[in-house]
């Protein structure tokens, strides 16, 4: 998730790496190490915390080497701490290893490898890889290259890695998979990073390796590529001209833009490993303590804030239609300050992107105090709120840099279809055939976005339109009542024009008043029950001369030529899909607030993780 440094050659490696660490510091991060190879013997320091307090750990005479990897961490296996930290070093000493991304099956490799006799220090899934690596190195007897190569076609899921063998201190190995790996080409020389910008000072010719495809980086300057089935690929050289700040931002000009684009590989990662389609079925290990709690529950109160809240409303839609318990969503800071009527028979759920948040944090004390189950929805591993929690599922959804929540926002409601379909399969909720198309449309979400994400124009061509409207409002119905109040949400955060969103049928009961012929009304009208209805939502708005733009499945006919504008997404068909419908919303916010001038990552007045009351 966050980031790799490397380097082989003659120039002294230890500042290459920490300067390296620090200029990829902005992609988020939990802890930090590097290993300095220093007569072919690995020194390795990691630390919880900033690159600064790593600095300061390693001191004023770092050891001197010319070959050496580093990390900086986001936690996804084990708690931000200085052993989860990377480098690892495998149990023997052979391999060292930096890792960015999850090993999807790393408690079964882990189970078989305890089964050898191997033992470990972390909790990380890097360090059974580490391991693996090293028994088939040590039982197979083949090359460090070989052994590497072999692991990864054992391991299942998303993975940058770096190693360096102590046996072969001429090499560094470095693979990918689905997480990114870039190497510098330099003059009989070699960096390795996630992204160019820890080396965009020393060389701009770069290889950008692909999917399942593995480099040896040899010191006499030599790099062979290969994919991890063993296919010899051709090294590509490229020329990169992009500056510092546009390669931090991968090319886009905001990070908030840059995530609305990474949100297809974020879902994934959501996802990734819980999802076992073989076998039709869904595991969230981390509930597995709690699972009777939840199957048992008279109700279900999930607390949040902001965009969580707007993911807890569709949760709540996803767990009564699959799971059928009742649920209540609450405002996290009104929660705690009443006294809520809470039982023993409770799970309370508590979304947090940043597992701080103060008032959701309070509103998790109260309602273990109160005896309820409490369950966590945390991007951060090892956060308050997650160690508060009895039970919890991490939503993976990577370090979250724009202020304005988009891909936290996505992965949140993710877990929540993860959890309301396993519960209702458990209970019996969801016919066989119908839990299937379920499934089968989670895991196409991320595949759909970005097929939409290919054509923004049509969003921008809107923004344009409307940029200077000082109000807008959001209408929807069911599943799509949180997407118009996360979508107002979203305007209102970045450009300052103020939105207001609403459950379509309730804009008769006052919002109407608001509407002219200047009145920008946002219909999320993909509903496949209660399209008439939304129809005549549509009509009441056109007929006080608003102006509708309408987000539409493909194909959609009836209101896309009542509307003034239609942004269509691709088709889906479940409550599940309907989370599509929030990408058009977080892009027309944000091409409003870059044409009005705004500072879209920082806006004015607002704090990526609120911990005040
Ligand atoms: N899954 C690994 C860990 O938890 C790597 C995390 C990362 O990408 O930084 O240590």
């Amino acid at each position: 998730m966050c980031g790799i440094v490397g380097y082989i050659g003659g120039k002294e490696v230890y500042p290459i790496l920490i300067d390296g660490l620090k200029r990829l510091e902005y992609r988020g991060y939990d802890s930090s190490g590097v290993a300095v190879f220093c007569a072919n013997v690995p020194h390795i320091y990691k630390v919880k915390g900033k690159i600064s307090d790593l600095e300061r750990f390693i001191g004023d005479n770092p050891k001197k080497g010319t070959l050496g990897i580093g990390h900086t961490r986001w936690a996804t296996h084990g708690e931000p701490n200085d052993i989860n930290a990377h480098p690892h070093i495998s149990m023997k000493g052979k391999f060292v290893i930096v890792h960015n991304g999850i090993i999807e099956n790393y408690a079964t490799l882990k189970k078989k490898l305890v089964n050898r006799g191997y033992t470990f220090k972390s909790e990380t899934d890097t360090e059974v890889l580490a391991n693996l690596i090293e028994y088939i190195y040590e039982f197979g007897k083949v090359s460090a290259t070989d052994a590497v190569r072999f692991a990864l076609n054992k391991v299942q899921g998303a993975y940058g890695i770096a190693v360096i063998c102590t046996d072969e201190c001429d090499k560094l190995i470095v693979a990918r998979n689905s997480s990114p790996l870039v190497i510098g080409v330099g003059e009989k020389e070699f960096y390795v990073g996630s992204d160019a910008t820890p080396f965009v000072q020393y060389t701009n010719n770069v290889i950008y390796l692909d999917n399942e495809n593995m480099a040896v980086l040899t010191r006499n300057g030599k790099v062979d590529i290969k994919t991890i089935k063993n296919d010899v690929i051709k090294p590509e050289i490229q020329t990169v001209d992009l500056n510092f700040d546009e390669i931090e931002k991968g090319g886009y000009s905001h990070f908030m833009l840059k995530e609305i684009y990474e949100q297809p590989k974020s879902i994934s990662d959501t996802i990734r490993g819980r999802v076992d389609l073989t076998h039709n079925s869904i595991v969230l290990g981390g509930l597995m303590p709690v699972m009777s709690k939840i199957m048992n529950a008279r109700r279900i109160i999930i607390v949040g804030c902001g965009t969580s809240w707007h993911a807890g409303i569709m949760g709540e839609y996803l767990f009564e239609e699959y799971s059928r318990i009742p649920v209540e969503v609450e405002y996290a800071s009104e929660f705690r300050y009443r006294d809520p009527v809470i039982n023993s028979d409770d799970v309370v759920i508590a979304i947090s992107q940043s597992g701080e948040t103060a008032d959701t944090l309070a509103a998790v004390k109260l309602a273990k105090e109160k005896g309820a189950t409490v369950i966590g929805i945390c991007n951060v591993v090892g956060s308050s709120i997650s160690r508060e929690t009895h039970a919890g599922v991490y939503t993976h959804a990577g370090p979250e840099i724009g202020v304005a929540s988009t891909k936290a926002f996505t992965a949140q409601v993710m877990v929540l279809a993860m959890m309301a379909l396993s519960i209702g399969k458990a209970k019996y909720n969801i016919a066989p055939e119908m839990y299937m198309s379920l499934l089968n449309e989670l895991i196409t979400v991320p595949q759909k976005i970005e097929e939409f994400l290919e054509k923004p124009d049509q969003v921008k061509k809107i923004a344009e339109l409307y940029k200077n409207s000082p109000n807008f409002i959001y209408l929807g119905r069911g599943c799509y009542y949180p997407i118009a109040l996360e979508g107002a949400l979203k305007l209102k955060e970045i450009s300052y024009i103020h939105a207001t969103g609403y459950p379509a049928a309730e804009m008769k009961h006052g919002p109407i008043a608001l509407i002219d012929n200047k009145m920008p009304v946002v219909v999320i009208a993909a509903n496949r029950r209660g399209y008439d209805k939304i129809v005549n939502n549509v009509q009441e708005v056109k007929a006080r001369k608003g102006i509708i733009i309408a987000i539409v499945r493909e194909g959609d006919e009836t209101i896309s030529k009542m509307a003034d504008h239609v942004i269509e997404v691709p088709k889906f068909t479940t409550a599940i899909g309907a989370l599509i419908t929030i990408i058009p919303l977080q892009l027309l916010s944000y091409y409003i607030a870059v044409m009005r001038g705004c500072n879209v990552d920082q806006p004015r007045n607002l704090a990526k993780s609120v911990t005040v009351e």
